[in-house]
């Protein structure tokens, strides 16, 4: 065999390799801007290490046998230098910093048919404030379990309204949309992204019935305008188990899923952790 010979049958077993070796889903790509993600690569992870992004507790995750620091940023964060703190178990410190971009996001104008879904009247304030501190328990939970980070989407359809859109509903300006919109029939089933359990199902005011699902770690996701609850809190689901069906319940103006991932507290833009495989997904 000539030398040329053997280096292109080197060439091709090492493709084969790279190719065996490739995970079904890569690390989520960094994206420094409002509403998006910092990842930090951890050379050496000990457990008890805790790493914080801003001074807040990160999602740690493994990937590949390589562990990784998750941290959501703020959709309100203000341009500018932030920090990754690393403090090991013997209470050595090690810092890095990275830039976060801006980001300009659009603005929605929403007509809602059922006006008290806009302007709440007294007794549905009242209602309004104790769910508050449901939505507010459920994205504080937090667990020790280490999170699969590869998720999948939860329901495939054409995606009505993005992250991050500055909303106005029958023109008064509301909160801005924290989560994804993905377009499906009523009654389509959901799946859950990755594995997880659920920590709070319910009917809530503007959110319909509603989903939390912790992923661990900080990690938490959640599923809004159901037609249909098929899990409660405390069950424990595989990635790909159904967890309910698509609706119209709660504020919305058709069927569609609302789908919120959050880490820490943080909501950020789910796409950022969805596989780009939905090549019918375009902004309506
Ligand atoms: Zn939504």
């Amino acid at each position: 065999m000539t030398f040329k010979s053997f280096k292109a049958i080197a060439s091709i077993f090492l493709a084969l390799a790279m190719t065996a070796s490739l995970p079904a889903h890569a690390v989520p790509e960094q994206a420094l801007v409002p509403g998006g993600i910092a990842i930090l690569a951890l050379n050496s992870y000990k457990p008890n290490t805790s790493v914080t992004f801003d001074d807040r507790k990160t999602t740690i995750f493994k990937h590949d046998n390589a562990w990784y620091a998750l941290a959501g940023i703020p959709l309100k964060a203000k341009p500018g230098r932030y920090q990754f703190k690393i403090i090991q178990p013997d209470g050595s410190t090690l810092a890095t910093k990275v830039d976060v971009k801006q980001k300009k996001y659009e603005e929605q104008h929403l007509t809602i048919k059922n006006r008290r879904k806009v302007n709440p009247n007294e007794e549905d304030m009242k209602r309004i404030s104790s769910e508050r501190e449901r939505k507010r328990a459920a994205k504080n939970h937090w667990t020790e379990d280490y999170p699969d980070i590869d998720f999948i989407w939860p329901v495939t359809g054409p995606i009505s309204s993005i992250y991050g859109l500055r909303r106005f509903f029958n023109e008064q300006e509301r909160n801005p949309h924290n989560g994804l919109d993905i377009a499906a029939p009523e009654g389509t089933d959901i799946r859950a992204p990755a594995d997880g359990t659920v920590i709070e199902a319910g009917d809530f005011f503007f959110s319909g019935n509603m989903v939390y699902v912790d992923h661990g770690q900080g990690l938490i996701s959640l599923y809004a305008h159901m037609s249909r609850i098929d899990v409660k809190p405390g069950d424990v689901l595989r990635r790909g188990d159904i967890l309910g069906a698509v609706g119209q319940t709660g504020r919305v103006t058709g069927a569609h899923l609302h789908f919120a991932v959050m880490t820490n507290g943080i909501l950020f833009d789910p796409l950022y952790l969805l596989p780009g495989q939905q090549p019918t997904a375009q902004l309506q």
